[in-house]
């Protein structure tokens, strides 16, 4: 790897925390939810790596492996938005738990086997789908992270102007590269409403001529993504 003067370190994935958990089920359960993920987290082979320039971000990152800060915080994304990214897990994780609890109890050997088992249960569409992320490609388009309601209806808001600072980065490395990204983020938001995401209502099937449309917009998407893999930017 080209150093360019920048660290980097390769880690796990934080392991979920499940604190926020405890005043919603009793403490049996949230132990059983708290046990698997330790499982999970010690079987997964899912690394991060991490890219930063200051010797000091080390600390950060160690902040945030440890669950004291969020990988959001970290990366230096707006806070509402963080809020609103932590927010929007924990009611998906607290809605996945309670369908299993709804669905075989609160005996914690019945909700480990439910939950080892990957015992499919059904959690509101709406808890699950995160129709930000649409939105967030459709307006800001250079930007990582998903934008929370404020930051996109404000143009001088903290995602406004981080969308405009990665995109003027993205220009001054190459404009081609610039051009690249806007484009495949704005076949990707075309796709989504095909699929209907942009309303959160994915649709159980397409017409043909859909799936037509659907096939060229990946198909346009693949080319720009090998053009760029043709030309990669020059390092430093
Ligand atoms: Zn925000």
């Amino acid at each position: 790897m080209v150093n360019c003067g920048l660290h980097n370190r390769i880690t796990a994935p934080p392991l979920q925390e499940s604190r926020y958990l405890l005043d919603q089920f009793p403490h049996d359960v949230v132990d059983v939810r708290r046990e698997l993920d330790i499982e999970d987290h010690r079987k997964t082979r899912n690394r991060l790596l991490w890219v930063y320039t200051d010797e000091a971000d080390r600390q950060s990152i160690q902040t945030c492996l440890a669950n004291e800060e969020t990988i959001g915080t970290v990366l230096g994304y707006p806070e509402c938005c963080v809020k609103r990214e932590t927010e929007r897990k924990r009611n998906m994780a607290v809605a996945f738990l309670r369908a299993i609890v709804d669905t075989v109890g609160t005996d914690p050997k019945k909700v480990r086997t439910a939950l080892r088992d990957d015992l499919k249960v059904e959690v509101p569409n709406e808890i699950m789908a995160d129709p930000n992320r649409f939105r967030t490609d459709q307006r800001y388009p250079f930007l990582l992270h998903t934008a929370c309601d404020l930051c996109l209806q404000d143009d001088r808001s903290p995602s406004s102007r981080m969308n405009a600072d990665n995109e003027a980065l993205a220009l001054d490395l190459d404009p081609e590269f610039q051009r690249s990204v806007s484009d495949i983020v704005a076949l990707s938001c075309e796709s989504a409403m095909l699929l209907g995401m942009d309303t959160s209502s994915w649709k159980e099937a397409l017409t043909a001529q859909e799936q037509e449309r659907l096939a060229d917009l990946r198909n346009r998407s693949r080319e720009i993504v090998q053009r760029l893999r043709g030309n990669p930017i020059e390092p430093c």
